[in-house]
């Protein structure tokens, strides 16, 4: 994979990623960011961090396909490319962050990074639709952004997701990913780190997730968690433990790339149209000794023409009812069309 770094007028990064292609024509650069006003304000009864990003109300909603920000001559001025991560011009975490208010609780810089991840330059497609070839540079790509944002002294957890669709709120609909570098670790992921650390919790459910199975690739497994919290909810992971897939051979990058394919593809096919969904890297944080890397793609639809929402019991509390049992779900999207 190659890769090339620039500066943009405003000062923010822009990274191109290609097998062995050249980017296009140099354009101009006519997307300007705003100095970014970000800030951390602890949670003391959740003990957690809370992220207020003001200029973010501002942001891009659902522009004419004419100024599609994603497109070339875009956030990357270039006339064509393959890959593109740009930092964002909204940024929830960067590295100048601006100066933090003083409310009555603690309050911290959101120093960290906000990148976007620019699947293609076509504005039409998918994950799902993406050639394999372009699936599997995209699985280069998150591994080097991994290796390089764990780089920077003030991030502890680096969290690639991709918000898709309407339904949860996506603003654009240009291929795209996003990736957050936190400069602390999600409680939740606190919890799985101290989970993996004592137990190879995945490793010990291999051999009892057959019901579950939901497609394979050598060394890869796609199935429904038996204790999932959404309907058709679907983790990928490698059999053997990775901390990350910066730590994936050649051959287990690709066999990664073609199952996420795979999987996207049957969660279009389940009710025969594109799935809204929130798909979240679950990879080690900075530091840790034991983790089990794992991708889990939370579907927003519960059947064609009806969501999951979330409400009193989730939103309150915290727990989750499910309507779908997690081998129901496997059986369907085992059955859904490729
Ligand atoms: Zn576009």
């Amino acid at each position: 994979m190659r890769e090339w770094a620039f500066s943009k007028a405003d000062g923010r990064k822009l990274y191109l990623y290609s097998w062995d292609k050249e980017p296009g024509p140099l354009l101009e650069d006519s997307y300007r960011g705003q100095p970014a006003q970000a800030h951390l304000r602890w949670h003391p009864l959740q003990q957690e961090w809370v992220i207020y990003a003001p200029q973010r109300q501002g942001r891009t909603y659902h522009p004419p396909r004419q100024s599609c920000p994603f497109c070339p001559g875009g956030e990357v001025p270039f006339g064509d490319f393959e890959i593109a991560v740009v930092e964002n011009r909204y940024p929830a975490l960067s590295s100048r962050p601006g100066l933090a208010p003083q409310p009555p609780v603690p309050s911290a810089p959101a120093y960290g990074r906000s990148e976007v991840v620019i699947y293609t330059a076509n504005h039409n497609g998918s994950l799902a639709r993406l050639s394999q070839e372009r699936r599997r540079l995209l699985v280069r790509v998150w591994a080097a952004r991994y290796r390089a944002l764990y780089e920077l002294p003030e991030v502890r957890y680096v969290f690639p997701f991709e918000n898709r669709g309407e339904e949860v709120g996506v603003t654009l609909f240009h291929p795209h990913g996003q990736i957050y570098a936190y400069p602390f670790v999600p409680a939740s992921i606190a919890t799985e780190a101290a989970v993996f650390a004592k137990q190879a919790v995945l490793q010990d459910l291999w051999p009892r997730l057959d019901p579950y199975h939901v497609a394979q690739r050598p060394g890869f497994l796609a199935f429904t968690p038996p204790f999932a919290r959404f309907p058709y909810e679907v983790w990928i992971a490698p059999e053997q433990p990775h901390l990350g897939p910066w730590s994936f051979s050649e051959a287990e990058s690709d066999a990664f790339a073609d199952l996420l394919g795979e999987v996207a593809l049957r969660l279009d096919g389940l009710f025969s149209r594109e799935m809204p969904y929130v798909m979240a890297f679950h990879a080690a944080p900075k530091d840790a000794e034991s983790f089990h890397f794992h991708v889990e793609i939370y579907p927003k639809l519960r059947s064609r023409d009806k969501q999951k929402h979330l409400a009193g019991t989730e939103v309150g509390v915290g727990i989750f009812t499910a309507a779908v049992l997690p081998e129901e779900a496997a059986r369907l999207l085992r059955e859904a069309g490729r």
